[in-house]
């Protein structure tokens, strides 16, 4: 129900959970992170409210500059730590809110390309999607940008990879997504408030709209591809 990203130049498992607590407004059932450390994409999830996530990170910390978290208020599969974001198959972690009406369809092609899910989510079938696709040759911004075009619904999506210490993409259909500015660090928030600590310069993704997102700044295109001009604001809300 919650979505933040940070590419970012310090630790960032705390800046995501901060972030995270902003959103708690939303309401949830389970939360996790996922982080890139020197290539390595690794997640830890947890049920309930955010304080059993940082308990879990107390004792299995989670290193890296790059990360995800997400708040769940589940929609399709119950509230359990399998199936709490970010989802991951192979090299993609992705953290989503909204429902992905099509993701019967979408599990039965990933079945039949030999990927099993492992949660009930609508979510999960965007990961393995993906993966089904950067097995099959795509770069991870292809893929992704591949999967988009093939999901229904409702959704605000945003993807970290393994090996890619200075990459997000983000989509933006049916629920907001906000991308935020810093100073050789980028944020993704499903609103500013949950960024206001860490920038008060964002740009709004519109409808349909996909970004691809490194420290140096984000491409935004819209649904049909093209390079789109979002305008950048500053905002003022108390950090
Ligand atoms: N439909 C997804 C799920 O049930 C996302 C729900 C949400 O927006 O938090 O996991």
């Amino acid at each position: 129900c919650g979505i933040v990203g940070v590419l970012g130049n310090h630790e960032v498992a705390p800046l995501l959970v901060e972030a995270l607590k902003r959103l708690e407004y939303r309401g949830y059932d389970s939360a996790g992170i996922a982080t890139v450390n020197n290539g390595r994409l690794d997640r830890r999830r947890a049920v309930g409210k955010l304080v059993n996530l940082s308990d879990l990170l107390v004792h299995d910390p989670l290193a890296g500059k790059s990360g995800i978290g997400h708040t769940r208020w589940a929609t399709h599969g119950a509230a359990t730590t399998v199936n709490a974001h970010p989802h991951r198959s192979g090299h993609v972690a992705v953290v989503h809110n909204g429902i992905i009406e099509n993701f019967r369809e979408l599990r039965a092609a990933v079945e039949a390309a030999g990927l099993t899910p492992e949660s009930e989510t609508d979510t999960e079938t965007v990961a393995l999607t993906v993966r089904m696709l950067m097995d099959q040759g795509a770069s991870p911004v292809e893929a992704a940008r591949e999967t988009l075009k093939r999901l229904h619904g409702a959704f605000a999506l945003c993807f970290l990879f393994n090996g890619e210490d200075d990459l997000m993409v983000a989509a933006r259909k049916g629920s907001p997504l906000a991308i935020g500015h810093g100073d050789g660090e980028m944020f993704v928030g499903s609103d500013a408030i949950a960024l206001a600590p860490m920038t008060d310069r964002i740009t709004y993704l519109e409808e349909g709209d996909w970004a691809v997102i490194t420290r140096r700044g984000a491409m935004i295109y819209d649904e049909a591809g093209r390079l789109a001009n979002r305008a950048e604001t500053r905002i003022q809300i108390d950090a």
